[in-house]
């Protein structure tokens, strides 16, 4: 085979979506599985299209996702330039050149009669057809007198009016279409810029790329594509036409199967490494078990003939799910420390305003130890920790008095908490052998004492391990709020 050269070829439309995200992946993972190059090409020459920061959110997304590219823009190449705006020169070179041989046609139609003979098609309930081909036999003459008037024209292409069109789709096999499902597309526009069609041919072409690994819904684009190449006399690539991607519900994907843009699945705090090994089974799968799939293996396994023909589901909660075991899988390889650094920036802009910034990391590694079994997003992390932060705690005085205690004999198990607690070490045991002996003297059973205790030094009543816990948050935060929850109970009529 000859070298392998695939590329990613997104329109700068809008930010991109799991979907758009997943034809990258794949394109990357089989560049990076036969050592062949991975390119980026943006294909801007739909100006009326183009939204403002769209490629820095294409780029920002590949980043993200690591989904390195070895030619492309910030890094150039030797196929460049590789925004599709930059080469017009080179489309409308072979627009000519395809007029010239007499496989195009000007047209002169203005967009307002296209309109009106589209209406007047469905009136008749005529197959859609983007053209009539009214151009395609202008008299000589007639196409003179045009011009000398200055009407603008398109170059149009001189699809054949019969016969079969084919090619292998590596995925899909076979695929044929009857000719006469085929308009006469416009190659080039009156305005000088290609369409769609134009541009990514010659440019899949001259950027040598080997395999066009794209979404299905460019599957009746090809042939279009497969003739063009012809009657510029070249090779067409290898076509893979990826599966689609459905909700739950087996439609479409959309927003509402909470789909949105890749980049808000970073910040709502999904890891780099879940989301690579999510995308990667969209559609593909190494047998019918293995879920958990590292970078390192997903490129060593990964085959266009494991890609699958059927749609793929989406299921945002195994998506969920997946990022839990990344994160327990982060901790166990990485370390405390590392998951603290990714979790920070989440503290910093979750955790209530009246916390104080910067948030102190070292604080952070010492408290994530014990939350980070428990989450499955980084956005999760806040909620669950912020009374490690917070100056006054903010709770209902009647969670004091907890099952299996009153109030007297609560406001006596704080009394004895202040006074055992006062002095001596402060770690997690030492903690726990005060607060046992203290339930056996007063004659309580450990739990009740421990949920009063839990309540009074954190707000709520399911927490991290309490010792642990207060250990972290140190002695002088602890007696600071068991006092200030001996005030309230003192000053309550909880009982
Ligand atoms: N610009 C097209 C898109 O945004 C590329 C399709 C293709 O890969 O040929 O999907």
């Amino acid at each position: 085979m000859d070298r392998v050269r695939v590329r990613y070829a997104p329109s700068p439309t809008g930010y991109p979506h799991i979907g758009n995200i997943r034809t990258a992946l794949f394109n990357w993972l089989f560049a990076r599985h036969m050592g062949g190059s991975f390119i980026v090409r943006i294909e801007d020459t739909d100006q009326a299209r183009k939204v403002e920061g769209a490629v820095e959110s294409i780029l920002d997304s590949l980043r993200w996702l690591g989904l390195d590219w070895d030619e492309g823009p910030e890094v150039g190449g030797r196929y460049g330039p590789y925004f599709q705006s930059e080469r017009l020169d080179l489309y409308q070179r072979f627009a000519r050149q395809l007029l010239e041989s007499g496989q195009a046609y000007r047209c002169y139609c203005a967009s307002e009669r296209l309109s009106q003979m589209r209406a007047e098609m469905a009136e008749r309930k005529e197959a859609a057809r983007s053209y009539d081909r009214r151009c395609r036999s202008l008299s000589p003459g007639k196409a003179g007198d045009l011009e000398s008037q200055g009407v603008p024209s398109a170059i149009r292409f001189k699809a054949p009016l019969e016969g079969q069109t084919a090619f292998q789709d590596l995925i899909r096999g076979e695929i044929t279409f009857d000719n006469s499902e085929l308009d006469d597309l416009v190659l080039l526009k009156s305005d000088g810029y290609p369409t769609y069609h134009l541009a990514n041919v010659v440019d899949d072409h001259f950027m040598e790329v080997s395999h066009v690994m794209r979404a299905d819904e460019w599957l009746s684009s090809t042939p279009r594509h497969v003739l063009l190449y012809a009657a510029l006399g070249w090779r067409p690539p290898l076509y893979a036409h990826l599966p689609m991607i459905l909700g739950p519900d087996k439609s479409k994907l959309s927003k509402r199967h909470g789909a949105t843009s890749v980049v808000e699945y970073r910040d709502r705090g999904f890891l780099t490494e879940a989301m690579v090994n999510f995308l990667a089974l969209l559609g593909w799968a190494l047998d019918d078990k293995t879920e958990v799939m590292g970078r390192d293996e997903l490129i060593r396994h990964f085959s266009i003939e494991r890609i699958s023909k059927t749609a793929a589901i989406f299921n945002q909660d195994k998506l969920q799910w997946m990022n839990g075991v990344y994160i327990r899988q982060l901790v166990e390889k990485q370390g405390h420390a590392e998951f603290a650094r990714r979790a920070l920036p989440f503290l910093e802009s979750g955790l209530p305003e009246r916390v104080k910034r910067p948030i102190d990391g070292e604080y952070v590694v010492r408290i994530t130890p014990l939350a980070y079994e428990r989450v499955n997003l980084l956005s999760e992390l806040p909620a669950r920790i912020d009374f490690f932060f917070l100056d006054e705690l903010d709770y209902d005085a009647g969670l004091l008095v907890v099952k299996g205690m009153d109030r007297e004999t609560a406001i006596a198990a704080l009394r004895g908490c202040l006074q055992r607690l006062g002095g001596g070490p402060f770690d997690h045991t030492a903690i726990e052998g005060v607060m046992r002996s203290l339930a056996e003297e007063l004659g309580l059973k450990p739990g009740p004492l421990f949920g009063l205790v839990r309540v009074a030094v954190t707000g709520r009543t399911a927490t991290p391990p309490l010792f642990e816990t207060m250990a972290v948050l140190g002695r002088d935060r602890c007696l600071r709020r068991l006092e200030s929850a001996l005030a309230r109970l003192e000053s309550s009529h909880a009982a």
